[in-house]
């Protein structure tokens, strides 16, 4: 069978890599297409491409609604081929097509939110203390961005980088994970559609080493906006050693979700499932530590192991299908070997827990849920990035809290309760970035994303983000036509 085969963008160009590596389909497990990987002499190239346009009047010179106007086109691209779009993704890493189309479709939506923004960064005039002065601050474009994304979501977690990069007047190099970077590739021929000067947006696959090593640490580079594990994220905050990059971070989480008694446990249980089982649990802010008050605790569990066992795995093309397969074998490898020390210090599984029967090809996993008595069994503890939940029981609010608090992330959180004074007692004592309330998994652009502790540095998405690729400049005007009095005193 023939490979697809996809180029790199660099420079208003699509071209070859030296090397290339096989793409694989994470449904058969067989290679389907040949991606381009970029090795340092491309990354160079991107990065002085993108340099070189930073300071283009073709770019530098356009208005900020001129840049605007280019972020809607590219929202309108991104909707009009969504549909390919989440094919390819879908191919590629192996999450369901119902979910691919409806991300892709809100994709654009981001692109047109941060579209309108590019208009909307304002200076400040500022009341200064001195009689004979004028003082006013501009907000700049920060220069080249290096953004680098993880294989889930890659079009989404693009989008909340570009968007605001774009709209500030910034330029891009956007590097793709090696695993399922197809979309992003078909994607460039959007960006190159909406007709944005050439240079302005690159963008790469390759890996880790030596492509995102060369791309953080290039010294063209201003501005690190990454996505991916803490592990890497360390790797890429001593690349910004050479640069000083400006760093934003979006990392992992182990994210709570706090269940009492006086919820509905119906209407919870569908949220909680959203939560760990949509996209195969490989979303960051994944619902994975389940703590659900002594009460109810069997109850519920009766309840999600009976809607987990209705899920339907399998191809991930088929729109009726639920859970697709994990996006690469290592994925499935590392769960696996989590729950076999979870099970060793202690944990039950009440359902899953394994492969499932008739589908041998592909790296499915099932449903699974896992009981433990606190938060010292291996699953509770770390990120497995797929589709188990582990669930804890508690007896009292405080109690729940400390639980829930015991992490060294702090991405997201859900609270489930009746109770109006005990959801906002929660919402202040929670650390972590996100609390939803009697919901969980809603995102928009307009809202800020990201963590606390080691989930990451910095926020996306919301009118905010635009600023942090921006930096402030003060203009001083004298406006006294004396001379300049005693030049020995600092006035
Ligand atoms: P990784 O950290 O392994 O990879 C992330 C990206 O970094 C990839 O593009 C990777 O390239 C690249 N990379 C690898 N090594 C280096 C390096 N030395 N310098 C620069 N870049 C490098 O993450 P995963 O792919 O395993 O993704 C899963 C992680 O992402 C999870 O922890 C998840 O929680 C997190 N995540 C966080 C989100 C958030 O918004 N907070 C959202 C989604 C995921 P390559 O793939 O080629 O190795």
């Amino acid at each position: 069978m023939s490979l697809t085969r996809f180029q790199l963008y660099i420079d208003g160009a699509f071209v070859d890599a030296e090397n290339t590596f096989e793409s694989l389909d994470p449904a058969t497990g067989r290679a389907w297409a040949l991606m381009p990987a970029a090795g340092e002499a491309e990354v160079n190239r991107a990065v002085e491409a993108a340099d070189r346009a930073f300071h283009d009047p073709a770019w530098a010179g356009l208005t900020a609604t001129q840049r605007g106007r280019l972020l809607m086109k590219l929202g309108d691209l991104v909707a009009e081929h969504a549909v390919r779009l989440a094919e390819l993704e879908t191919r590629d890493t192996g999450k369901i097509i119902r979910e691919t189309k409806a991300q892709i479709g809100y994709v654009a939506d981001y692109y047109r939110y941060f579209g309108g923004l590019a208009d909307k960064v304002q200076g400040a005039h500022l009341p200064i203390d001195k009689p004979d002065m004028e003082v006013f601050t501009r907000r700049e474009p920060i220069g080249v961005v290096a953004a680098i994304v993880p294989w889930n979501s890659q079009l989404f977690l693009s989008a909340v980088k570009l968007g605001p990069a774009l709209a500030a007047g910034c330029t891009v190099v956007l590097k793709a994970s090696e695993d399922g970077p197809a979309p992003l590739l078909e994607f460039a021929r959007l960006v190159d559609e909406a007709g944005f000067p050439k240079g302005v947006v690159n963008i790469l696959t390759g890996f880790g080493e030596p492509a995102g090593r060369a791309l953080t640490s290039h010294p063209l580079v201003s501005r690190v906006a990454f996505t991916g594990g803490p592990a890497t994220a360390r790797h890429v905050v001593r690349n910004t050693a050479e640069n000083l990059a400006h760093t934003t971070l979006e990392l992992g989480g182990k994210s709570p979700v706090l269940v009492f008694a006086d919820a509905d446990l119906d209407s919870v249980s569908n949220a909680i499932i959203a939560g760990i089982f949509a996209a195969t649990g490989q979303s960051c802010v994944a619902g994975s530590r389940l703590y659900v008050e002594r009460s109810a605790h069997d109850r519920l569990v009766e309840i999600l192991k009976a809607k987990a066992a209705k899920i339907r795995i399998g191809d991930p093309q088929d729109p009726a299908t639920e859970m697709g397969p994990l996006a690469t074998l290592r994925q499935r490898e590392h769960i696996e070997a989590v729950l076999a020390r979870s099970l060793a210090a202690g944990a039950r599984i009440a359902c899953g827990g394994g492969r499932p029967a008739g589908l041998p090809e592909g790296w499915f996993f099932e449903p699974t849920i896992v009981t433990a008595a606190d938060n010292a069994v291996p699953c509770v503890a770390e990120e497995l990035f797929g589709p188990v939940l582990s669930v804890v029981p508690f007896d009292t609010e405080e109690e729940a809290v400390a639980k829930a608090n015991d992490t060294r992330f702090g991405l997201a959180s859900g609270v489930f309760t009746a109770s109006l004074t005990r959801a906002h007692r929660l919402i202040r004592r929670l650390r972590a970035g996100i609390v939803w309330v009697n919901t969980y998994r809603a995102v928009s652009p307009i809202v800020p994303f990201g963590g606390y502790g080691q989930s990451g540095l910095g926020r996306e998405g919301g009118a905010e983000s635009i600023l942090d690729y921006t930096r402030t400049k003060s203009v001083w005007i004298r406006t006294s036509d004396d001379p300049i009095p005693d030049p020995f005193v600092m006035r």
